[in-house]
């Protein structure tokens, strides 16, 4: 290969040296990095890619005889560039989301999804990874080798490579169309989230609301320069208020904004409705679907899952139902009879079923979450945490305070093994304005072998939105909470501790979708282990460990309303799954434009347990599935929830610390990351194909 084109890890020097964004041999250099810098780092790095695979393409080796190095690694290297000027970009668009960066992430949006749709249609790169595939015998290629090979012509096959010029050309066209669409999507309910907010000075008002709750909101209100409270749509708020404030009208006026953000309907009916991006989301998909020969574009979703079809999917999320439904319905019946009895309440609003169900769950167990809250100090639940990472994998994990970060309270730690370092992650856990909602991992860098004896580290993002801590009081978090960071450092180690070297198998990359849920779910399971609450739990005050009643309490407490807490996530996954399975290319005027409301409607006459108000708008915040990656997908997270508890429940067998089995899972799952099909490395562990009986018997509805 031509020498210039062969770029090093690092961007060649006649091309902005001063741009901190491509100084692609270090870690993000966050503090220098600015919104100015994102777009020309982008573009350089496409110009150069695009470069590369020009001189691949033509290159007479990989015309008729390619192997591994003299295509898929250039593939790799060149994938890895990219991986890393967009991650950083996207990482500082949730977490960093100004005005100037949310600007440069919007206008380099469409050149990322042109260069990808380009590359997934190059008909002559196609080829050569076909000639590659066929050689994989002759060439000897390893298993991780063949599973990217054959990955990478699924992609190409799914990105219309084989679709006639004008076909490839609508193609393109809606693939741009629908990353915009998913993109305003997601801006539109950040937004309606940040708009909403509710300053109350009579302390009186937020009656019943905990301690801590109330600090934040004084917090919030004193950010704004406002005297009292400040109450907004930021998860922990909502769900505080939700769960304790004895004002129903309160409840009922949070209630309603946050399930109609982004909607017709409230206060800011119609300023950022997402209705008609719904209808066009679903749409353009079908008529993806369609271009690609599948009959819908769930099909097309089942294609690159550990589901084999979407007959399957649907049998799995019908069978869960039936099995959990009654439980909920019971659930639901002895709340209601709760709140009659001791309350004389004839009938529960959709506004009151938390608040209720908080009281019925501390009257039955005499336990809150809100009363748990001291005993899980932050610092002291991630100490237990990488104290369990460590007996179960066998991993040191340090505070480094040399990088650089984005905020003040961003966190930087490395994670060795036997004394090497094996690879690092950011902590960003808490709540900040201009912060994407909710709790994620991201990668920031994946582990590759750069040279013979060079390997690239991997490092993470574990991000979370806890509330901050205030004054001179820690952060502290709710048992819930404690699980959302287990869960998240699940997906950590699953991204740490590959053994894999190319960028497309290792951590995460090539694990099917519906698999990737196993290693952060399974993490879970440790927050409810007696053992490892000694670990990482502790009075923030008095320093002593949970009581033994009350931790008693807490694991009697532990399938409270489990059966609707199933439900929930079983509506969304057959809500989501049905209306990528019956959306056509014409919905609207089909259906009349009431296609998506309808079948939410239907849906729920199989799952809800309780009549929704009519103002409702869920579907309009759903990011999950129109702005995130979950389109017919959703069910992902009970397929893994499956896989996670048949695979917990040897750990269980062996004791919930046995090095042996966390070796075992460590070499024959986490560390395979995409090396291997889901379904072989499940079975290479277990011995069998998955059960769906452990989650029941976990969930205690069986
Ligand atoms: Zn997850």
């Amino acid at each position: 290969m031509q020498s210039d084109l062969t770029l090093s890890n690092s961007a060649p020097d006649e091309f902005s040296p001063q741009n901190p964004l491509l100084s692609l041999d270090t870690l993000p250099l966050f503090t220098a990095i600015k919104a100015e810098h994102i777009q020309p780092a982008v573009e350089h790095i496409l110009l150069a890619n695009r470069k590369l695979i020009a001189a691949l393409i033509t290159e007479p080796k990989n015309l008729c005889d390619p192997d591994w190095d003299s295509l898929m690694q250039p593939l790799d290297d060149a994938e890895d560039r990219l991986d890393k000027i967009w991650s950083t970009a996207s990482h500082l668009n949730g977490v960093m989301n100004t005005p100037e960066i949310r600007a440069a992430y919007d206008n380099c949006q469409p050149l990322i999804t042109d260069y990808h749709s380009e590359l997934g249609q190059n008909q002559q790169l196609y080829q050569c990874v076909q000639r590659l595939h066929d050689r994989t015998d002759e060439l000897r290629l390893d298993t991780s080798q063949r599973k990217i090979i054959s990955d990478v012509l699924l992609e190409f096959r799914l990105a219309g490579v084989s679709l006639d010029e004008d076909k490839k050309q609508l193609f393109m066209g809606l693939e741009r169309r629908l990353s915009k669409l998913s993109n305003d999507f997601g801006n539109n309910v950040l937004d309606a989230t940040r708009a909403w907010s509710k300053n109350i000075t009579d302390e009186a008002e937020l009656s019943g609301l905990p301690e801590t709750s109330k600090a934040a909101a004084r917090e919030a209100a004193k950010q704004k320069k406002l005297d009292g409270y400040l109450l907004t749509l930021d998860f922990p708020c909502y769900f505080a208020v939700m769960n304790n404030a004895d004002n129903a009208v309160l409840r009922e006026e949070m209630y309603r904004a946050f399930g109609t953000r982004a909607s017709d309907q409230d206060s800011f009916a119609g300023k950022w409705d997402n209705k008609l991006k719904i209808d066009e989301i679903l749409t353009s998909r079908a008529q993806l679907a369609t271009l690609l020969g599948y009959d819908n574009y769930a099909e097309l979703s089942v294609a690159r899952k550990m589901a084999s079809s979407a007959t399957q999917v649907s049998a799995f999320l019908q069978d869960l139902i039936s099995h959990s439904h009654p439980a909920a319905l019971r659930e639901y019946a002895e709340l209601e009879a709760f709140a009659r009895e001791k309350y004389q309440l004839s009938e529960l609003n959709a506004w009151d079923v938390s608040y209720y169900g908080e009281k019925l769950r501390k009257q039955s167990f005499d336990v809150s979450q809100e009363e748990l809250r001291v005993y899980f100090p932050v610092d002291t639940v991630k100490q237990g945490l990488f104290e369990i990472a460590n007996r179960l994998y066998g991993v040191e994990i340090a505070r480094n305070s040399r990088a650089d970060v984005w905020d003040e309270l961003v966190e930087f730690y490395d994670i060795s093994r036997d004394g090497q370092p094996v690879a690092s992650f950011y902590f960003d856990l808490f709540t900040r304005e201009g912060k994407r909602g909710g709790a994620w991992m991201a990668s920031c860098r994946n582990r590759r072998q750069v040279e013979s004896t060079k390997w690239q580290l991997p490092v993470a993002y574990l991000t979370c939105n806890f509330g901050p801590p205030t004054g001179s009081e820690p952060a502290l978090l709710t048992h819930n909470e404690v699980t959302t960071l287990f869960h998240e450092f699940g997906h950590g180690l699953h991204h740490m501790l590959t053994s894999e070297q190319y960028l497309r198998s290792a951590g995460i990359n090539g694990v099917a979708w519906d698999a990737v849920e196993l290693p952060s779910q399974l993490m879970e399971n440790w927050c409810w282990q007696p053992q490892a609450l000694g670990m990482i739990s502790s009075h923030y005050l008095n320093k002593k460990s949970l009581p033994a009643d009350l931790l008693e309490k807490m694991l009697a407490a532990k399938n409270y309303q489990a059966g609707m807490k199933s439900m929930r996530q079983l509506e969304f996954a057959f809500f989501d799954f049905q209306l990528h399975q019956m959306a056509t290319a014409e919905l609207p005027q089909q259906q009349g434009g009431e296609f998506v409301s309808d079948l939410l409607a239907r849906v729920r006459s199989q799952t809800a347990v309780y009549a929704m108000p009519d103002f409702l708008r869920f579907q309009n915040s759903f990011s999950h599935i129109f702005a995130g990656g979950y389109a017919a997908g959703y069910y992902s997270y009970k397929w893994a929830e499956v896989l996670s508890a048949d695979v917990f429940s040897r750990f269980a067998g062996a004791g919930v610390f046995d090095a042996a089995t966390g070796a075992e899972f460590l070499n024959k799952i986490l560390a395979r990351g995409g090396g291997a099909d889901a379904l072989t490395l499940f079975t290479d562990f277990m011995g069998r194909e998955p059960d769906v009986g452990a989650l029941l018997r976990q969930d205690g509805l069986r």
